[in-house]
């Protein structure tokens, strides 16, 4: 698909961010190209299984490509947010990184038991992000359709850590 093709001409790598060793996927030409940004949101929406009742975003850029798709499906955005972010009633889930831990939480009224959701983030690593946003989802008894990134790193075992999640429909566009 040549939208594909251009989104992947605009991902920058960069050597050694945030840290030492890590080459860093830099989203943000993706973002400046109007044209570039529009074509993934239509391949991410076209790619979506039918039925879609809401869109999860992963803070933080997750929340870039979850929001526009959400409007291009015609159904609501719910952000999955770091700790202390949000005003209500939180559902929250824990987890491991490469170094340390983090937390991830989402208003317990964001989605409705029995609701279809599409869980949406910019990069699919070792998968811990994406497991604990599905664990938040599957908690207020919803189901992931589909989860959608932009960007696996495919050498790191996120889909096979996501199956271990329940999370079996998985599409990277990269
Ligand atoms: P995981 O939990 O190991 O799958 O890491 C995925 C999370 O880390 C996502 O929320 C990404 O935004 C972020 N992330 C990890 N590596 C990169 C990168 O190279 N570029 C952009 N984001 C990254």
């Amino acid at each position: 698909d040549p939208r594909v093709e251009h989104a992947a001409s605009l991902i920058r790598n960069v050597p050694d961010f945030p840290k030492p060793g890590i080459q860093f996927k830099d989203i943000t030409p993706l973002l400046g190209d109007s044209g570039a940004f529009e074509g993934v949101i239509d391949v991410l929406a076209e790619s979506a299984p039918a039925g879609i009742d809401a869109v999860c975003g992963v803070e933080s850029r997750g929340f870039l490509f979850g929001a526009p798709l959400a409007l291009r499906l015609g159904v609501g955005f719910v952000p999955i947010r770091k700790p202390g972010k949000l005003p209500g009633t939180v559902v929250e889930e824990h987890f491991d990184l490469e170094y340390g831990s983090s937390v991830l939480a989402m208003h317990i009224d964001g989605i409705q038991a029995g609701q279809r959701v599409l869980l949406v983030d910019d990069l699919l690593a070792t998968g811990g992000t994406l497991c604990a946003s599905g664990k938040l989802i599957h908690r207020l008894g919803a189901e992931v359709a589909q989860v959608q990134v932009v960007i696996e790193l495919a050498d790191l075992g996120g889909r096979a850590n996501l199956a271990t999640c329940g999370l079996n429909e998985v599409l990277a566009l990269l």
